[in-house]
């Protein structure tokens, strides 16, 4: 077998630990495998460099930073190397340039487009172990320039020569056992898992992201490259991040340059919206759980806030369902009366039949704002109003009136750059039966929220809004705009809702006032005491009752949701800062997650 073993900066942090790799290195590489090993600098050498660096500059040039940073991954390299050859491995060192792994021109956060395999191979069938210096590459091939990828890169080093080699699988070691299924200095419960999709790995970014680099993910879903996240420590088998075989993809663009890789639609939904329910902890859980036991199963669930005290929630099913979704909210909407209200206040049920969802995805889309305004501005140019949004980690969905969909899924493939395939019908994910409902549970502390109320509601608007943070910037993360729109003097205006990172969101009040002011919208509302708290799992798809329990988890903890968004594989839930830990525990363990002994974080 051809396999590709990547070992991190601590893995390799002293001598002792450079030996303690090149043994297992030996070890598998005796069993008969032929082996590339990619390492990181040694512990937190990268750490020091950029310290030095701005010891001297504030704003180091950005190639003389990549000049310095590649240095660290050559010590690793050539130490690894004696390391082998002491104990009578063969092996050969290789910086980036010597391999050929080509890259952008863009320093200090260059994406790989080739990687030559030639001199590799050569080595390897001479039977030498090959030990690539991760995290760096060249330009071009005739200047030579050094390039990096990006803090935490070499696991994209790893991955990209994994496929380039077609290797059987890619190892990451690490110091810890694999992937959790949530933050073990949270919640000591956490689990290992065996494994997890690329899809799901993708979502759970901000839970996973310390230790796999989603650009590593991207590549390894790409190209159907088996990966494994394991300790260095141990010989525990580590989590499997599996993602379905793909055949024939190019190896030229290893990285893709865009940022979105498909458009999806779904005529066939309908909306159900509760007009006006209380803002208080139990409501959401109410519904979604008469829901669910009456076997409905909901798409998209999004839930926003308003002013005063009550909220709008609202969530699509597929037609044929419809009817016996719309029974049961009106069954429950009499009692979802406002407590502190008069009796007039009680919820208002509002059906929609035709309408569209339309959503882009691509892991491309991490890191890159911009892409969600692009998709607004896209509907826009084509005239199609946006009545809902939702987005995830690698997914924006909008709600559009039937009618205007093929119009809307014909702009956004001209937009993206996606070539039209008519023949094939782009199908939201099949259920996979064998995947658990939920695979982990993150949570987001480091959030702000912003509201904007009173929007116009008309094409451009969300294009304008986001397009303006994007110019800024400024990664807008969950994207919510709900039902309620109102009318004021005569023109309908809706309230729009999103988060950004609490560090933005000062400054995001600032930029987005300015322009309320220029626009007519009302109020820019700045809220930074949230959390952000999801589910993740592929075997949500088409099980009615997932939402339900989450959300009853909040109730029975008396933990207000505040804002809900989801995506097909994903759910997530605003709530108050300090209910965020504690909603992340019950969750976690409603789902029945939480093991019996607790996870030991390794020193
Ligand atoms: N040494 C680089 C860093 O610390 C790359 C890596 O370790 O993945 O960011
Ligand atoms: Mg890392």
């Amino acid at each position: 077998m051809l396999i590709v073993q990547k070992f991190g900066g601590t893995s390799v942090g002293s001598v002792e630990r450079i030996q303690a790799v090149a043994q297992r290195v030996y070890q598998t590489a005796k069993a008969g495998n032929s082996l590339v090993v990619v390492v990181s600098a040694m512990g937190k050498t990268t750490d020091g460099l950029v310290k030095l660096a701005h010891g001297i500059s504030t704003n180091p040039n950005r190639r003389e930073m990549d000049m310095l940073l590649s240095t660290g991954e050559q010590v690793t390299i050539a130490l690894l190397s004696m390391a082998l050859q002491e104990i009578g491995q063969p092996a050969i060192s290789m910086t980036g340039a010597q391999v050929g792994i080509v890259t952008e021109a863009e320093h200090t956060r260059a994406r790989i487009l080739h990687v030559a395999t030639d001199r590799l191979m050569r080595h390897i069938n001479l039977g030498k172990v090959v030990v690539v210096a991760g995290f760096q590459g060249i330009a071009s091939t005739e200047e030579l320039e050094i390039t990096t990828l990006g803090r935490g890169g070499s696991d994209t080093s790893a991955v990209a020569l994994a496929a380039a080699l077609r290797a059987d699988f890619c190892e990451i070691y690490t110091d810890v056992p694999g992937i959790l299924t949530t933050d073990p200095r949270l919640v000591p419960e956490a689990q290992l898992m065996d494994e997890i999709t690329s899809d799901e790995m993708l979502e759970l970014a901000s839970l996973g992201a310390k230790v796999l680099h989603p650009r590593a993910v991207e590549i390894a879903r790409n190209y159907g490259m088996p990966l494994v996240v394991r300790s260095s420590w141990t010989d525990q088998p580590g989590t499997w991040v599996k993602s379905p075989p793909v055949e024939g993809r190019s190896l030229i663009n290893l990285e893709i340059a865009r940022p979105v890789d498909g458009v999806e639609f779904d005529t066939d939904q309908a909306r159900v919206a509760l007009l006006r329910v209380p803002d208080q902890p139990g409501v959401a859980a109410r519904l979604f759980g008469e829901i669910s036991r009456q076997k409905v199963d909901v798409d998209l669930i999004i839930q926003s806030i308003h002013e005063g005290n009550s909220n709008d929630i609202a969530f699509t099913v597929t037609t044929p369902i419809l009817n016996r979704a719309e029974a049961v909210a009106a069954a429950i909407a009499p009692a979802l009366k406002n407590q502190t209200r008069a009796a007039a206040n009680e919820a208002e049920v509002m059906v929609e039949h035709n309408i569209a969802k339309v959503s882009i995805a691509g892991a491309g889309m991490i890191g890159r704002p911009g892409v969600a305004a692009q998709m607004f501005a896209s509907l826009a140019d084509a005239g199609v109003n946006i009545q809902m949004i939702s987005t995830s980690e690698v997914k924006v969905s909008c709600v559009v009136a039937a009618a205007e969909c093929d119009r809307a899924v014909a702009a956004l493939r001209a937009t993206f750059e996606l070539p039209e395939n008519p023949a094939q019908k782009p199908t939201p994910p099949l259920p996979d039966l064998s995947a658990p409902p939920v695979r982990g549970v993150a949570l987001d502390m480091n959030q702000a929220r912003l509201a904007i109320r009173q929007v116009l509601d008309r094409p451009g608007t969300a294009a304008r809004l986001f397009g303006l943070l994007a110019r800024h910037n400024i990664s807008v993360d969950m994207i919510i705009q709900s039902q309620r729109c109102r009318m004021i003097d005569g023109i309908p205006r809706r309230d729009i809702a999103f988060t950004v990172a609490r560090m933005d969101g000062e400054n995001t009040q600032k930029i987005l006032s300015q322009a309320a002011a220029e626009c007519g919208w009302g109020e820019v509302v700045l809220d930074n005491a949230i959390a952000k708290v999801s589910i993740v799992g592929s075997g949500m798809v088409g099980q009615p009752g997932v939402a339900a329990k989450m959300f009853a988890a909040l109730a029975q903890n008396q933990i207000n949701i505040q804002m809900i968004a989801t995506s097909e594989i994903k759910i997530s839930c605003v709530v108050a800062q300090e209910e965020g830990v504690q909603a992340l525990q019950a969750i976690h363990s409603a789902f029945g997650l939480a093991g019996s002994e607790k996870f030991v974080i390794p020193a």
